[in-house]
Parts: structure tokens; sequence; C-alpha cells
């Protein structure tokens, strides 16, 4: 018989222990939030593969990457974080309670950070898993061009990335030999870098290729390409590969719920949230332009503060927003606007009136918009009339004598 899941309560579950949901945590615990971070392979995130990180402020002695995550975990860990290892399997994000399975556990959260990352389209070569990441096959110029100066690197892919890339290791190998499967002179970039690369005098290009296997000892020696219509082999000896054939985002629990992009990446908005409310993206697993730590780790920022606002705002919205017990008047007005601060008067004249009889609360939108999200209101001032917990009457002509009579008529 199936043994029933343990049920266990969160303020925010975070899945993915990349930088991005590290650093997520260490703002969600700093803030006293019940944290749980669940994580399916290694602590750190794609950062611990690297032998070197040149790029991250801080950090001038080119640590392992693993040493600036571990760092990071161990910063979350004393802020209270949970960690649990293991794979979250399912989720259901849409309803109030947001539910996270694991193969034993069912957490329930009021908020979820999605922090999955994502992995670099591999070309599927003979021996291609014995060289990857510091043995010899790279996935980002931007993180090992200097390791290859003076160096002949092999790129493989024509798209925007691949030829952007290559321009950029150009700076720092001594050749850069691309492999393209299309007919000579044909690209999947723009026609301006294409015209750039073709006339860059270190970059060498092989037509019609694919990559057919990796070679070498300890480290890749050669790249074995072949060609698509011959099928002739092409042994290309260099000292480093970049494959640049796309970057597939860890996605797949959350289709149907959220919404992708067609490249399956996550929109967010300036505070990282979904479409869903409550539920943040944040890191790889975003649809954002430059990826990475230092940037995955000021998405978690953002994101942490922003799980933090919801929750406290959730609070005040359930408790105090949308009380049950008197006919409420929610005044919803923006502080740097004179029209909005002037009726403010005329609010405080009403709720004179009429006494303990109304509950009235005031709401600046100019700090957070996320009160006014809820009640679905976009222009400002707004007055919501309220009876037992639900929107009566929603105002955005303002007059006393309106509101008055509004009041009245659900008492
Ligand atoms: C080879 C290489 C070298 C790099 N070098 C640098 C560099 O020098 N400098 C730099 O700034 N950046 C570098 N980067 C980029 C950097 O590593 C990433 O931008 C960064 O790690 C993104 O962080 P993240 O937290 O968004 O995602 P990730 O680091 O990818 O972390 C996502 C985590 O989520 C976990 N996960 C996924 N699905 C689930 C699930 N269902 N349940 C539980 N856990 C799940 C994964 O196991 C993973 O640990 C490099 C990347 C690569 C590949």
């Amino acid at each position: 018989m199936a043994r029933e899941k343990t049920v266990e309560h969160y303020d925010v579950v975070i899945i993915g222990g990349g930088p991005a949901g590290l650093s997520a945590g260490i703002y969600t615990g700093r803030a006293r939030l019940k944290t749980l971070l669940i994580e399916k392979a290694l602590v750190g995130g794609l950062a611990t593969y690297t032998n070197e990180i040149a790029n991250y402020p801080g950090f001038p002695d080119e640590p392992k990457g693993e040493t600036i995550t571990n760092l990071m975990k161990q910063q979350a860990k004393n802020l209270g974080v949970e960690f649990k290892l293991t794979a979250v399997k399912s989720v259901d994000l849409t309803g109030e309670e947001k539910i996270v399975e694991t193969f034993r556990n069912k957490y329930i959260a009021k908020t979820v950070i999605i922090a999955t990352g994502g992995r670099p389209r591999v070309t599927g070569g003979i021996d291609e898993e014995n060289y990857l990441f510091d043995k010899g096959i790279s996935f980002c110029a931007t993180c090992d061009a200097a390791a290859n100066t003076d160096k002949h690197v092999v790129v493989i892919g024509s798209g925007d990335a691949a030829i952007e890339e290559g321009m950029f290791l150009t700076k720092f190998a001594s050749k850069v030999t691309v492999s393209v499967m299309h007919d000579e002179g044909i690209m999947d970039c723009n026609e301006i870098a294409k015209n750039a690369a073709l006339s860059n005098p270190k970059m060498a290009f092989v037509w019609n290729s694919v990559v057919h296997a990796f070679e070498g000892e300890e480290h890749l020696e050669r790249v074995v390409l072949k060609n698509v219509k011959t099928d002739e082999l092409i042994p290309v000896s260099c000292d480093n590969c970049f494959e640049f054939i796309g970057y597939i985002p860890n996605t797949e629990l959350f289709e149907g719920q959220v919404t992708l992009t067609n490249r399956k990446y996550i929109p967010v908005d300036d505070k990282k949230q979904t479409n869903i409310d409550g539920v943040f993206a944040i890191g790889d697993v975003t649809d954002k332009w430059l990826k990475q730590i230092a940037t995955a780790v000021g998405d978690g920022a953002i994101a942490g503060t922003a799980a933090e606002k919801y929750i406290a705002e959730s609070e005040i919205f359930e408790e105090k927003i949308m009380q049950k017990e008197k006919v409420g008047l929610i005044y919803l007005y923006n502080a740097i606007d004179q029209d909005s601060r002037e009726f403010l008067s005329h609010v405080e004249k009403i709720e004179n009136q009429f006494g303990s009889e109304l509950v009235v609360n005031r709401v600046d939108v100019y700090k957070s918009t996320g009160i006014a999200d809820r009640l679905k209101v976009e222009s400002f001032p707004a007055v919501i009339i309220t009876k037992e917990g639900k929107i009566a009457t929603t105002l955005y002509e303002l007059n006393d004598m309106q509101i008055t009579e509004a009041v009245k008529g659900h008492m």
C-alpha cells in the first residue's frame, strides 16, 4: 500500500539550490520567513561545475564556483533556511495555497520561488560526456574566454549566440574554427554578425558539418566533425570546444500552470513575479538577457524581498482590508498625486459621519500596488465599498455625496 505523504507548511518554498535560489533563501531567511529550499542534485547549481570564477564581484582570487556557493549555502543555513535534497516531482501553484510535492512529502506554501535554472543543449557526439565543463567542452564564452588566450578553439553552431560569442573569443584565442551545418555562406545568425564573422581573419569555418566525436586523453584534444553530405570525417585539433546550440530551461514541471515563452523560459515582471500571484521565478530559468551568477543572485534578492511583501500584504488583505464584520471603505490613492492627497480629507469626513459602523482603510499605491492588484484596480484614486468581506461597489469618479449614498446602500 502506498505510504501517505507527510504534509508540512512553509511561508516560502524555493525550488532549486543554485545561486538564484540560495540568494532568495538568504533574503527570506533574514526576513524570518519559514523557508524550505529543495535541490535535486548539487546545492550550488551550475556554478559548482566551474573551476575558476573570475567575474563575480568581491572574489578577486578567481575561486572555484563551489567556494562561492558553499558560502551562500552557509549564510542561508545561518539564517534558518531548511534544505531538502530531493527532486520536486509535481506542483499545483494556481490556488491561494501553493502545493509542491516530492517523492515522500507534500509541502504547502504561501509563496513559491522557482529557481530551477537550465541546462546547455549538447551535440550528442561520441564521448562528449567525458570532456564536459573543465575538461575541454565549455558553454560560456564570458566565463572561459580568458583561459583560452592564444589557443585554438572550436565553436559549434551558427546562431546569434554562437557567432557573437565566437567573435568575442577571437579577442583571446589565436584561432576560432566554427562548425556550421549549412552550405558555405549560410548561417542562422543575423546578417551583421555573419558578415563580421566572415571577414574576421581569426575565424575559420567548416561548412556542412556536425560533431561526430570528441577525442583526447584527460582533456579534449580533438573534435571530429562529419560532413553531412559526404560523411567524410574531419578531425580538428584544438584546446577547447565551445558549444552554442541552445539552452534548455528546466520548466517541464510548470507547463500548463505558469506562462512560458515560446522558448519555454518563464517571463517575469520587475518583482520577478510570474503570471500567478505569489509565484516568483529567478535566475537562468527566466527570460533574461545575461545568465550569470551576479544576475542570478540579484534576481534572488528581488524575489526574496517581493515574497516577503506578498505574504505581509496577504495577511493585511485578508484580516484588515477585506474584514467581514462591517461595511468597509477602501480608499486607494497615490501619495505623490495632489488630487489623490486632497481627497483624503473628504474620506476623513465620511469616516467621521459613519463612526464605528464603517471600517475605513487608506492604501497608498505609491509604495506598492500589491493590494490594488488584488482588488483589480488600475487607476487612482478609487474607492471600493465592501460588504461581508466582498467587493460591493468600485467608484472612480469621486464625490462625497455619491460615496456616502453607496455606503448607506450597503448598510
Ligand atoms: C560551464 C559553465 C561555466 C560558468 N561560468 C560562470 C562564470 O565564470 N561566472 C558566472 O557569473 N557565471 C558562470 N556560469 C553561469 C552560472 O553558472 C549560471 O548563470 C548560474 O548558475 C545560474 O544560477 P541559477 O540558480 O539560476 O540556476 P542553476 O545554477 O542552474 O541552479 C538551478 C538548480 O535547480 C535544481 N533543480 C532543477 N530542477 C529541479 C527540481 N525539479 N527539483 C529540485 N531541484 C531542481 C538544479 O539541480 C540546479 O542545482 C557558468 C555556467 C556554465 C554552464
